[in-house]
Order: C-alpha cells, then structure tokens, then sequence
C-alpha cells in the first residue's frame, strides 16, 4: 500500500454488516506531508444516519441479551484481528494524519487492541447486578449509542468508545472524523471477522454539521458519546438535550506540568517536552504549561532547547523521524497563528518559531517550539493550540504555582515533578481528571476524563463501562 494511490479509498458506509453507498459528495482524503489526496470517504448525509440508526436499533435486543462473557470473548477476538492488521492501520494513519510510522506502529495501532483487551478483561468484576438492602441493582445498555470521534488518535480514540460499550451490551453508529476516516474500513473488516453480529457496529462516515448533527439529535440514538474540541461538544450537548440523551464528552484541555523546587529538572524537562511535542503536540492530554519557580526558568528553559532539538522533523514514513507535519493545512495556519500570537504578547522565544520549515515547504510542517517568561493570562497560557507548542510560566512560591495551574477553562491531565509526597500534596490540589507524579506511567485501567470544560464523563476501566450502562433498582 503506498500513500500516493488511491489504496486506501472507501466505496461506502458499514451498514449492517456490509459495505452500503452513501447518499452525499465523497470527501477527499489528503496527505499532510505531501499536500496530496490519497483517497476518498463517503459523504453521509441524515438519511444515511437514519439507515444506520434503524439497524442498530433492530440488532439491540439480540446482543443486549448475551452475557459479559460471551462479549468479552468477541472483543478478545477483535483485538487479535487488529493485531494482525496492524501494518496495514499503522500506514492509513501515517497517511492521512502525518504521524511518523515509528509513533503510528506503536501507539496509533498498538493501543487500540490493547484498550480492547483491557476492557474485555474487567468483564467479570464489573457489578452487573448488586444486592443494596432490599434492592436487586441491575446495569443495563443504555441502547443505541452514537460515537463521534477526532482525528489525532483515530482508532484509538473509536477504541476508546467501542470496546466499553460494547461490553455493556450496547451497539453503534459511529461517524469518524472526516481528516482521518481510513481506519475506521479497517476496523469495520476486524468487526466482521471477529463474529460480531451485523448491525451491532455500524459506520457513517462524513461532515460534522451534516452527519455529526444528525446523529446528536438522532431520536432513535439513546446516547451520544464524543471526544472532540469543547465547541463542538458544547453544541452536541444542545442537540442531544432535546430528548435528554445521556451524553458522554472528552473534550479539548490545556494541562500544566507544575515543577517544585525539590524536583529532578532534567526528568520533568524531559517528560513535559515529549507530551508537548508526541504526534505534532496534537494531542488532548498533553501539558503546554510548563510551571517553574522563577529562580530556577533559566535552567529549565536551556535544558528544553537542548531537548527539543532531539525531536527531529522529517518524512513520517522514516522510521527514524520522531516529529512529522501536522495533520493538515488548515492546523498549520492554526498552530503557525498561534506562535506568532505568543511573539507579539511579548513572551520570550526559546526554540522553534512561526513559518514554513526550509526542505519541507510541501507539507503543513511547524518547528517543536517553546516560549519562557510567559504570561499565565496570554492566548498561548489559555487556549488549547494543538500542534507542538510549549509554554513556560514562571512562579514565585507553591500558592502561586497551584493557583496558575487551576487557572484554566480546562481541566484534563497534568503533572507534578517533586520529591514523591511533596508531588503528592501538589497533586492532590490540582483541579484536574487525571495527574502523573514524576511521570508515571500510562494506566489503561484508570479513568481518563475532564474537569471543567475539559467534559464530563471518564473513558478506560470500570468507570468506563459503566459510563455506557443505565442502573435500574427492583425492590423486593
Ligand atoms: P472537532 O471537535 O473539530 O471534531 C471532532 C469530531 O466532531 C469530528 O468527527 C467532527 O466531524 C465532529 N463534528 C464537528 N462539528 C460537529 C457538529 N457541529 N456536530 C457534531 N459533530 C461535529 O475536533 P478535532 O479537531 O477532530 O479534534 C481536536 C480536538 O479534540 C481538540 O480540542 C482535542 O483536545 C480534542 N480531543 C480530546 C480528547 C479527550 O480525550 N479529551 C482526545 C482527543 C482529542
């Protein structure tokens, strides 16, 4: 499969099991690196969704009746049918989204099967029916579930939603985002030769406004789960409160990495730099505020440029390239908008910088870039840039640290580098879904999921199962 053919094109929507023509205009697929289109998605339009909506409606009865068990063991398979497409979905990502394959191969290919393994392998603790005094407490599908998903993990952000919910005896129709659609053909043949019944998981691809909508306001979808920016998920909560829908949102986020004065510096510079910088920095979770005492910003900031030289620019189909485009033109002139804005707010430029990279003028490529002395009130310190851009805000004392880190509309990841209690205290103080202490490593058991308007609902584990169950209570 090479990304100059059109390889990677889909002739349909996954409807029932099989491949069903949309009504809409196809939608071109472009590489980011390149500039190029590299294939087509279907244009859904509202009858399509009505079609699907129809079908998962007719197949709930049936697979809501099977037990956890006999689920689990079907996700188990679906994971071991990813496994072995994984070259194939590395590829389509590297494609359409410029993620370098060495990053695609591990993470945008290896976590998905994995997340589906977690998930499958929590199926006997979950508390599908509690004794609560005079109580039976049952947890039940909550029905059909509409998922609408970005295009920075685009598996893995559809794995997220699929495997939890279907383990909860749900089923779906999924719109994918439009910039990266070509895993969700992928992930539609693995369903199929895992046994998972016809209709159960179901496709439409296309627009936001068109199909995004339709699906929010859908009155035959029970639940609406989405991770997205915090605009549109704003405006699916609107449309889904017309019927009261469970809505489930993991939305945009602007972390902090807070570091005390006892921490380990070279650690916390190289932890936070890789975040920041990890698939073009186009990533929900990542810490953009680095948060430093004030005495030690010089330091700090000579370690970072020395770090961000490592993450090299290149063609993300290199093995050795760590930094690829990103993920399309229209990010580019987002992100480049951005480093520009930082200049003139007056912060200081340490590495990296706006305009197009010398050698790689084709494709929407933009330099690690990292700023000192910044404001915590400037647009760089409060709005989610999403592309490889780290902010460095110098505190006077801990007060003062916590307070700059609290001080966002966002409130989804974070990090505290310190002696381990000290961090811990810190931790516990920030106002946030998730927190690592001197870079912790990643827990798929452990609820993920946003304060504020970072949304209001946790994927991964327990808590995302039950994020997809109704609880009824019968009283004997
Ligand atoms: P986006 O909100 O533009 O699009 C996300 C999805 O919503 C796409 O499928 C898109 O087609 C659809 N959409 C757009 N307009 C819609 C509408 N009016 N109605 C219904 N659906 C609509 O986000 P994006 O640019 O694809 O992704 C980047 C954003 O996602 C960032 O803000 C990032 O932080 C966030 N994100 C969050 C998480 C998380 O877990 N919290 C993970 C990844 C990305």
């Amino acid at each position: 499969m090479s990304d100059n053919s059109t390889d990677f094109t889909i002739t349909g929507h996954w409807i029932n099991g099989r491949t069903v023509p949309a009504t809409g205009q196809p939608i071109p697929v472009t590489n980011p690196a390149t500039g190029l289109v590299i294939a087509t998605a279907p244009g859904g339009t509202p009858a399509d969704v009505d079609a699907a909506v129809a079908v998962a409606r007719a197949a709930l009865a049936g697979w809501a009746a099977t037990t956890p068990q006999h689920r689990a063991s079907l996700i188990t398979d679906l994971a071991a049918q990813l496994t072995t497409r994984a070259e194939e979905i590395a590829r389509a990502v590297t494609a359409e989204i410029g993620a370098p394959i060495s990053l695609a191969r591990a993470a945008q290919a290896g976590l998905p099967p994995m997340v589906a393994m977690t998930t499958a392998g929590i199926a006997g603790e979950i508390a599908w029916e509690k004794e609560i005094g005079n109580s039976l407490v049952v947890r039940e599908p909550v029905g059909v579930v509409g998922a609408i998903t970005p295009w920075n993990f685009p598996l893995q952000q559809i794995m997220t939603k699929l495997a939890p919910a279907l383990l909860a005896g749900n089923t779906l129709v999924l719109k994918p985002a439009e910039l990266a659609p070509l895993t969700a053909g992928i992930l539609a043949a693995a369903v199929a030769a895992a046994g998972i019944p016809d209709g159960v998981f179901n496709v439409v691809y296309g627009t936001g406004p068109i199909v995004g909508e339709a699906i929010a306001a859908h009155p035959g979808v029970d639940m609406v789960t989405f991770t997205g920016s915090t605009a549109v998920g704003k405006r699916i909560s609107v449309l889904a409160a017309e019927k009261v829908k469970r809505v489930a949102l993991e939305l945009g986020g602007k972390s902090a990495s807070v570091v005390l004065d006892d921490a380990d510096l070279e650690l916390a510079v190289g932890k936070t730099a890789e975040t920041a910088f990890v698939n073009s920095g186009q990533v929900c979770g990542a810490w953009t505020r680095m948060i430093v005492p004030v005495s030690r910003q010089a330091e700090i900031t000579r370690l970072l440029a020395a770090v961000a030289q490592e993450f090299t620019l290149g063609d993300p189909s290199d093995e050795a390239t760590r930094v690829g485009p990103l993920a399309s033109e229209r990010q580019w002139q987002r992100v480049n908008g951005y480093i520009e804005r930082g200049i003139a707010e007056g912060a200081t430029l340490v590495t990296g910088g706006p305009g197009r990279v010398p050698g790689f003028e084709t494709g929407a490529y933009i330099r690690p870039t990292v700023f000192a002395d910044v404001d915590p009130g400037a647009a760089i310190a409060q709005e989610e840039i999403f592309g490889p851009v780290l902010c460095v805000i110098p505190y006077e004392d801990e007060e003062d640290a916590v307070r700059i880190a609290n001080d966002s509309i966002y409130g989804l990841t974070g990090a505290v580098f310190g002696e381990p209690e000290h961090a811990l205290a810190v931790a516990r103080r920030l106002q946030t879904g998730q927190v690592d202490v001197n870079g912790a490593p990643f827990n798929p058991l452990a609820p993920f999921g946003g304060y504020k308007q970072s949304g209001n609902g946790r994927e991964f584990g327990h808590l995302g199962v039950e994020e997809f169950t109704e609880v009824k209570a019968i009283q004997r």
